[in-house]
C-alpha cells in the first residue's frame, strides 16, 4: 500500500473508531427498549452513522418462536426522502439532533414503513425465509447483487419492495435476538462488502444493548408485581391510581375504586395451614384477572386484601363487576383440603367513585375501605356502595 492510500485507509479506521465511540456512549443513554431500538436505527440511516437509506428491526419471541417486527426508519417514498434528507443537510441536523427527536417519532403514528413493520410476524422456520434463516443461521445474508435478488423468491422482499438488501443477527452472548434489515432504496447506491463489515460490528454492539434493556425492563416488571399472585403490588397500585385520577379528571370520565377482604381468613389459614392459604389468594387472583377487562388495574393491596381500579366506569357499572367478582369467588371449589370445614371462601366488597365520592386518591381509598367495613359488619359475602349516611351512623 503507497503512503497515500495508507493515509487514507487510516484516516476511515480514525473516522469509524469515532462514529462507534459516539454511537456507544448515545446507545448507554436510555435504557428502555422502545428509545434504544430508535438510536440504533437512527444510527444506521443517519449520515453521521452508517448511513443506509432504510434499516428495520425484528426481535425474536422465544416463547412463540416468532420473529416479531419492531420498528422501521426511512423515507416512504423518493419525494420523502429528498425532502427529508436535503433539510438535514440545510439545518446541519447532527445524529444527536436526530436522536433527540424520538419524542416526535414516537407521536407520529402514521410514518408508513414504521406501521408495515409492526405488522411482520415471521416464524422461526427454515421455510419462512431470509429474516427466519438469519436468526435460525446466525448470520449475515448478503443480497447486493441482481443474480443473488433474482434467485431469492422472499415475501419480505414484496413487502417491502426491496430488490438489493442485507440482514445481520442481533447477537447478546452467543444467543440471537434479532435482525437488522438494511437497505438503500432510494439512492439506490450499491451495499459493499465495507458497509457489511461495519454494520456487522455495529450490529454486536446494538444485540448487547437490547440485551440490557430487556434485563432492566425485566426488572423493573418484578418490582411492579406481587410473586405470589402476579398481581401489581401496593407500590405500583399507587402510582397507577394517581395517574388514572388524573386521567379521569382531565377528561371528565368516571372512575370506580373497589377494596376487596377476604372473609374469616384467620380461620382459614388456620385450620389448613398458611400454605394453603396461599394456594387460595393466587386462585383467587386467577378469578379477579378473568373477570376484569384488560383496561382495570387489579392489584394485591395486603396480605389478604385486593383492590381493583375501574377508570371510565360509573358506580352502576362497577356494581354489576364487583357482584360477578363475588360470585365468581363463591363458586371456587376448596373442597379438596379435607379439614376445610366451609368448603367455600367468600369475600367482602366496598365501593366507592370518583368524582362523586371523592376527588382524591386517599379520599377515594378511604371510602371504599369505609364500605367495605360496612360489608363486614353487614354479614360478609357481599358487596357495599359507600354511603356518607351510613358512615355517620357508625
Ligand atoms: P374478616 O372476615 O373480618 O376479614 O376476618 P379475617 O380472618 O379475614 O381477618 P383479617 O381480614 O384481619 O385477616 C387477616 C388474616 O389473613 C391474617 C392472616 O392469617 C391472613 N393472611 C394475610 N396475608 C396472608 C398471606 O399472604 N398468606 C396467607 N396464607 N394468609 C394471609
Ligand atoms: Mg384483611
Ligand atoms: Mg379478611
Amino acid at each position: 500500500m503507497d503512503k497515500h492510500h495508507l493515509q487514507k485507509s487510516l484516516e476511515k479506521s480514525k473516522a469509524e473508531l469515532w462514529m462507534f465511540y459516539e454511537i456507544g456512549n448515545l446507545m448507554r443513554t436510555t435504557l428502555k427498549l422502545d428509545e434504544v431500538l430508535y438510536i440504533i436505527l437512527t444510527c444506521v440511516t443517519s449520515h453521521e452513522g452508517l448511513g443506509f437509506n432504510r434499516a428495520m428491526l425484528f426481535l425474536v419471541n422465544e416463547r412463540k418462536r416468532t420473529l416479531m417486527g419492531k420498528m422501521g426508519i426511512g423515507p416512504d417514498t423518493a419525494e420523502q426522502a429528498d425532502k427529508v434528507w436535503r433539510k438535514i443537510e440545510a439545518e446541519k441536523t447532527t445524529l444527536k439532533d436526530l436522536i433527540k427527536a424520538y419524542k416526535t417519532f414516537a407521536k407520529r403514528k402514521g410514518m408508513r414503513l414504521d406501521k408495515l413493520i409492526k405488522s411482520i410476524k415471521v416464524p422461526l422456520r427454515e421455510s419462512a425465509g431470509i429474516l427466519a434463516l438469519t436468526v435460525l443461521e446466525g448470520m449475515t445474508f448478503e443480497i447486493t447483487t441482481d443474480e443473488v435478488s433474482k434467485k431469492v423468491k422472499d415475501p419480505i422482499c414484496a413487502l417491502l419492495k426491496t430488490e438489493h438488501f442485507v440482514t445481520v443477527p442481533l447477537k447478546a452472548k452467543d444467543k440471537t435476538i434479532g435482525v437488522i434489515l438494511v437497505d438503500n432504496m432510494f439512492t439506490k447506491e450499491p451495499i459493499t462488502k465495507d458497509d457489511i463489515r461495519i454494520l456487522t460490528m455495529f450490529a454486536n454492539q446494538a444485540g448487547l444493548a437490547i440485551e440490557n434493556s430487556h434485563l432492566y425492563e425485566k426488572t423493573v416488571s418484578l418490582s411492579h408485581s406481587d410473586s405470589l399472585t402476579n398481581l401489581i403490588n401496593h407500590g405500583r397500585f399507587q402510582y397507577l391510581l394517581s395517574r388514572e385520577l388524573k386521567n379521569a379528571a382531565k377528561f371528565k370520565k368516571p372512575l370506580s375504586l373497589i377494596m376487596i377482604d377476604i372473609d374469616n381468613f384467620k380461620k382459614f389459614n388456620d385450620s389448613l395451614g398458611h400454605p394453603a392459604g396461599d394456594k387460595s389468594l393466587t386462585s383467587i387472583a386467577k378469578i379477579l384477572k378473568k373477570t376484569c377487562r384488560s383496561t382495570d388495574i387489579i392489584a394485591r393491596y395486603g396480605g389478604e386484601e385486593f383492590v381493583v381500579v375501574l377508570p371510565e366506569t360509573t358506580k352502576e357499572s362497577a356494581w354489576g363487576l364487583a357482584e360477578r367478582l363475588r360470585q365468581g369467588v363463591e363458586k371456587i371449589d376448596f373442597s379438596e383440603p379435607k379439614a376445610q370445614p366451609h368448603k367455600k371462601l367468600t369475600i367482602s366488597l366496598g365501593l366507592a367513585s370518583f368524582p362523586e365520592d371523592a376527588k382524591d386518591k386517599e379520599t377515594l381509598i378511604s371510602k371504599a375501605d369505609s364500605a367495605l367495613y360496612q360489608a363486614k359488619v353487614a354479614g360478609k359475602n357481599r358487596t357495599h356502595i359507600y354511603s356518607a349516611a351510613i358512615e355517620r351512623r357508625q
